[in-house]
């Protein structure tokens, strides 16, 4: 790595705990993931920049600060099996992969899924399994999940992604109308119901149904 390079990777390490980004275990599979790797052209020159930037199929790579907000309040587990709504470039599902045993990911864009999964084997992310396929239903394939996230908003958190939250689980997902601003929930399942906690405001290209033209 030039200096360059290292006085860039520390300013965005900087930046993710100066907008609250604490835990140890994420800041550490952020520093370990290059960003730069899941863009292309000239975006990826701009990766470690706290900013969501543009991906193939008029998706948009989330911000870093974001995905490592989302990732602490996940509070992922080294046992843990992992769904994700919107693989979208796959930055945020390699992250996961270094936090969880297990992740599957859910795209409804193919060319988005080959794209990640072509990067995914580059860096040796063996425990991580794409899916083209409508995530608002959910992956019942592989469910009980003890972890979702969902990295594009609905208006309500999904049915069949609540029901595929194993009892003690934890989902992550923005709602709201794609848009206006939209919030940031945590939802923790219990033995008798639901717990719902607002996190934060965000904006999230929003959850589509059915599969993309590409
Ligand atoms: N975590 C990704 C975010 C990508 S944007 C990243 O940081 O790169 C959100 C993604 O969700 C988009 O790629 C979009 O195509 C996808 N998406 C939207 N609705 C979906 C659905 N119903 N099923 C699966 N993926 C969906």
């Amino acid at each position: 790595m030039s200096d360059d390079e290292a006085e860039r990777k520390m300013q965005f390490l900087f930046a993710l705990r100066s907008r609250g980004v604490t835990d140890k275990r994420v800041l550490e599979a952020m520093e370990k993931v290059d960003r730069g790797r899941f863009l292309t052209g000239l975006f990826a020159e701009r990766a470690y920049e706290d900013m969501p930037l543009p991906i193939a199929c008029g998706q948009t790579i989330s911000q870093p600060s974001v995905v490592g907000l989302m990732t602490q309040a996940l509070n992922v587990q080294p046992r843990d099996k992992v769904l994700e709504i919107g693989t979208g470039s796959g930055y945020q599902t390699a992250i996961l992969s270094v936090l969880a045993r297990r992740v599957y990911t859910v795209e409804r864009h193919r060319r988005l899924t080959r794209a990640a999964e072509a990067v995914f084997r580059a860096l040796d992310l063996t425990n991580v399994t794409a899916v083209v396929a409508d995530g608002s239903r959910g992956y019942p394939e592989q469910a009980p999940f003890d972890r979702i996230i969902v990295t594009a908003a609905a208006e309500d958190p999904p049915g069949p992604l609540l029901a595929e939250l194993r009892i003690g689980g934890i989902m992550v997902l923005p709602v709201g109308q794609s848009d206006a601003v939209q919030r940031l929930i945590k939802v923790t399942r219990r033995e008798d119901g639901y717990d719902y906690e607002e996190l934060r405001a965000v904006r999230f290209v929003p959850l589509v149904e059915g599969l993309g033209q590409d």
